[in-house]
């Protein structure tokens, strides 16, 4: 087979059908757990004025630094605004915060989002350039309580999708943005001197943003970091009342965690809760979701102080888990009915018995070429269908259909009028019909 003449990106992937079943069944257990949790779901622009990023996020981390997309036109004026990809949702979703004026809701306000996210990271397993990311924010009311419920919601979505048990919650508290400001001057204190046993990226990092020197994976570092002052040591006691108490509500909830005194996170925008849901074997390597607490972000953005906490869940290491866990995601599009024609009177009659199995709920594809009966079922076979209905110049004249069980190879004439409720009958009957209805007080639709 020739090589074709064009791929996806680097580091972006097509969803194809069968991962979107993994896909659609993580939103459902997300949608369903923030919904009984009282959260509403905002969608975002893919895009949004880079200087969001820069300001919320930071400078310095890599995700600003090194991996914005930055989206530019041909026809950009010069007093336009520079725009980037959204690396996370946080950011924007403050900015939307702000922009409508949601401090006039009450509070706080639970808002949840689901999507695409750009990062230009070198691609390896588990990390790409365009990802999808499950994201759950709570916007203008501070309390351990607050943040003990959303990471309660997070361990029920894992749960539901059966992973949990494949998963180690990482809890620290970073302190307020004073405490981080104290420790980081001690922490630079501390490296002087001793700058030239650093690896040159630590020593970058040391500069820019000595809170990542904490995650290095150097061991040169590790090691000095071991007699270094501790983040522990700035907290205020506001802090560390504050981490107790979570951690209490914690285990009145029955969630499992490890307190982690090293975990940082890394952008800068987070103050005091912070937690991550690692790969119970590899640790810190792809962690499946993290978030924390951003009290100072709505200000940095322009808004009125405003409390907030939120996580992120990555989708594709999520299905990961899930098909290392054995989970196999709900194939709804499996198809039922396989209805095969013969003659322009056996079309007419069989495009009419394809729309109305359709209507009742039952998956029905038909062939409606001028293919041989013959081929016609080769192709449902190939579909893998339980049934298949046959209609042929004698059924037509008859008033009869033939109906075949694929899997037995077994067939049998009936009268065309039954098709219908004998096939319903033998798929299990309407419990196991494909059908939705709109109600007043509840529509669920399965949007993506
Ligand atoms: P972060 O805020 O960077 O910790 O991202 C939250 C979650 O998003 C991570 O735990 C991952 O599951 C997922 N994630 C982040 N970056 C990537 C990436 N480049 N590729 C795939 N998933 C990612």
């Amino acid at each position: 087979m020739s090589q074709p003449q064009y791929r996806t990106p680097k580091g972006t992937h097509d969803v194809l059908p069968e991962d979107h079943q993994y896909m659609t069944y993580i939103k459902k257990a997300v949608r369903h757990r923030c919904r009984q949790a009282g959260y509403k779901r905002i969608d975002t622009p893919l895009f949004e004025q880079k200087d969001i990023f820069e300001r919320g996020i930071g400078e310095h981390t890599d995700i600003v630094e090194k991996e914005l997309f930055l989206v530019s036109s041909k026809q950009k004026a010069d007093d336009e605004p520079e725009f980037a990809l959204r690396p996370e949702f946080t950011a924007g979703i403050c900015r939307s915060y702000i922009e409508h004026g949601m401090q006039q809701l009450p509070q706080p306000v639970e808002l949840y989002a689901i999507g695409q996210c750009f990062r230009h990271d070198r691609p390896q397993k588990g990390r790409y350039r365009q990802f999808h990311q499950f994201n759950l924010e709570v916007i203008g009311l501070k309390d351990p309580s607050i943040d003990a419920q959303l990471i309660h919601v997070l361990t029920k979505v894992f749960s539901d999708l059966k992973i949990l048990d494949r998963l180690t919650m990482q809890i620290n508290n970073i302190g307020t943005a004073e405490n981080r400001i104290a420790f980081v001057e001690a922490l630079k204190d501390f490296f002087i001197g001793k700058e030239h046993s650093l690896p040159e990226l630590d020593r970058e990092r040391l500069q820019e943003n000595p809170l990542r020197v904490l995650d290095s994976k150097e061991e040169d570092t590790q090691i000095l970091l071991k007699s270094a002052p501790t983040l522990e040591q700035f907290l205020d006691e506001e802090s560390k009342l504050y981490h107790a108490t979570l951690l209490e509500y914690l285990d009145a909830l029955g969630v499992v965690y490890e307190t982690n005194p090293s975990l940082v996170r890394g952008l800068d925008y987070y103050t005091q809760t912070v937690f991550e849901f690692w790969d119970s074997e590899t640790k810190g390597q792809n962690a499946v979701g993290g978030g924390g607490r951003y009290d100072g972000l709505i200000e940095l953005l322009g808004g009125k102080s405003t409390p907030g906490i939120g996580f992120a869940g990555g989708m594709e290491r999520t299905i990961w888990h899930m098909k290392q866990a054995g989970v196999q995601a709900p194939n709804k599009d499996q198809v039922d009915v396989f209805v095969a024609q013969l003659g322009s009177e056996a079309k007419k009659t069989c495009l009419k018995l394809i729309s109305d199995l359709r209507e009742k709920g039952v998956h029905t594809l038909g062939a409606l070429g001028e293919a041989s009966l013959k081929s016609q079922m080769r192709l449902a076979d190939k579909f893998e269908v339980r049934y298949a209905l046959l209609l042929g110049k004698m059924e037509v004249k008859n008033s009869t259909i033939i109906l075949r069980d694929m899997a037995a190879g077994k067939q049998k004439e009936i009268p065309l009028a039954k098709a219908i409720p004998t096939v319903i009958d033998l798929l299990g009957g309407a419990e196991s019909l494909d059908t939705y209805t709109l109600k007043d007080q509840f529509v669920e639709i399965d949007e993506d």
